[in-house]
C-alpha cells in the first residue's frame, strides 16, 4: 500500500480549510469526517461573526459551503473515525473504527473538541430523556415546558436564548456570581424576561426515572437546596478536546490540548500537525479554527517538500 501525502481528521473548519489549502497546492488531501460530520457548528444556530457572512448564516450551511469549496479543489471527504495510530513509524498509520488501516507521509489532527459532562449519575441514565447537550437539536421536544440551561459562557447563553424561544420558561444556573459569556450575549440574556438566572448555583442531582422532572441545585455560599421544576437540562459547560486516538504519541498540555510549537501547527512529531479546537483552549471560534487550518496546510506542504526526512 503505497502511503497518501496527507489525511486529514476532522470535518470542521479547520479540517476543511487544510483541505481547501492542501488541494490547492496539489497535495491530494484526503479528510475523514469523524463521528459528527461538520463538527460543533452543525449544532450550533446562526453564526453571526464569521467574517464574509454579512446576514449571518446557519452552521450546518456554512459547513457544507466548507466541504463544497474543498471538494471543488479535488480533496477527497470520507465518513470514518480514527480510533488508533501509530505515529512510531514512518509513514505513519491510521486505523479507522472500521479496521481499515491507513499510511499517511503527513497528518492534520483537527479532531476537534467534544462537551463536557457534570459528572452526576443521573446524567448518564437521563441523556436523551431530557437531559441534553444541543438545544438546537433537542430544543423543540420542549415547547411550552419549563428547562434549566447549566454553564456560564457563551454556549449557555446562546442555549438559552434559543430557548426562550421555545419553552415557558429558561433556569440559567451559573456556578459562580457572573457569567463568562462576551458583554453583548450577557446582555441579550439579562434583556430576556423569559431567562431566570441563578447566580452562585450548582446542580447536585437531576430528579426523575424516566425523564427529567426537576433539578437539585445548590447555592454555593448558603448551601441551600432548591428543587426547580424542569423537564430538561441543557448541559453547557465547556468542551474537552478530542486527543484520545493519538495520547500515546503527541504532547498534550495541562488541559489536554495538543502543543504546538510556537506560531506553528508543529506538534513533538514531525510531519504531524494539529489546528483547530483540538489545540486551542483559548479562542475557540470557528474563525480562529480555519485560520490554524490554513497553517497547518501550510507546513504540511513545505514538510512534505523536504527532500530527506531525517527521523
Ligand atoms: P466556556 O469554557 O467558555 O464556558 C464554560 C462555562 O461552564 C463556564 O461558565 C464555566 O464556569 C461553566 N462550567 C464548567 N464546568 C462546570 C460545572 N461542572 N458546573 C457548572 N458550570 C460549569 O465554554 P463555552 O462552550 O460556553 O464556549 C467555548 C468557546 O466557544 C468560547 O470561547 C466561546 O466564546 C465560544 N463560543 C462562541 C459563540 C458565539 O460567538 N456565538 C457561541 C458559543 C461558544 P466558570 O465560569 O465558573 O468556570
Amino acid at each position: 500500500m503505497s502511503p497518501m501525502p496527507l489525511v486529514i481528521i476532522g470535518g470542521g473548519p479547520a479540517g476543511y480549510t487544510a483541505a481547501i489549502y492542501a488541494a490547492r497546492a496539489g497535495l491530494h488531501p484526503i479528510l475523514y469526517q469523524g463521528p459528527n460530520p461538520g463538527g460543533q457548528l452543525t449544532i450550533t444556530g446562526d453564526v453571526e461573526n464569521y467574517p464574509g457572512y454579512r446576514n449571518g448564516v446557519t452552521g450546518p450551511t456554512m459547513m457544507e459551503d466548507f466541504q463544497a469549496q474543498a471538494e471543488r479543489f479535488g480533496a477527497i471527504v470520507k465518513t470514518g473515525t480514527i480510533t488508533k495510530v501509530d505515529f512510531a513509524t514512518y509513514p505513519r498509520r491510521l486505523i479507522l473504527d472500521s479496521g481499515v488501516e491507513l499510511l499517511a507521509q503527513s497528518v492534520i489532527i483537527a479532531a476537534g473538541a467534544s462537551a463536557k459532562w457534570l459528572g452526576l449519575p443521573a446524567e448518564k441514565r437521563l441523556y436523551g430523556k431530557g437531559v441534553s447537550t444541543c438545544a438546537i437539536c433537542d430544543g423543540f421536544f420542549f415547547r411550552g415546558k419549563s428547562v434549566a440551561v447549566v454553564g456560564g459562557g457563551d454556549t449557555a447563553a446562546e442555549e438559552s436564548l434559543y430557548l426562550a424561544n421555545l419553552c415557558q420558561r429558561v433556569h440559567l444556573l451559573v456556578r459562580k456570581g457572573q457569567m463568562r459569556a462576551s458583554k453583548i450575549m450577557q446582555e441579550r440574556v439579562f434583556k430576556n424576561t423569559n431567562i431566570q438566572i441563578w447566580f452562585d448555583t450548582e446542580v447536585k442531582d437531576i430528579i426523575g426515572q424516566e425523564h427529567v422532572k426537576a433539578i437539585e441545585v445548590i447555592h454555593a455560599l448558603s448551601k441551600a437546596t432548591t428543587i426547580i421544576e424542569a423537564t430538561g437540562l441543557f448541559v453547557a459547560i465547556g468542551h474537552q478536546p478530542n486527543t484520545l486516538p493519538f495520547l500515546p504519541y503527541i504532547t498534550v498540555d495541562d488541559q489536554g490540548y495538543i502543543q504546538t510549537k510556537k506560531r506553528t501547527t508543529h506538534t513533538n512529531i514531525p510531519g504531524i500537525f494539529a489546528a483547530g479546537d483540538i489545540q486551542d483552549p483559548h479562542y475557540r471560534q470557528a474563525v480562529t479554527a480555519a485560520g490554524t487550518g490554513c497553517m497547518a496546510a501550510l507546513d504540511a506542504e513545505r514538510f512534505l517538500q523536504q527532500p530527506y526526512r531525517d527521523f
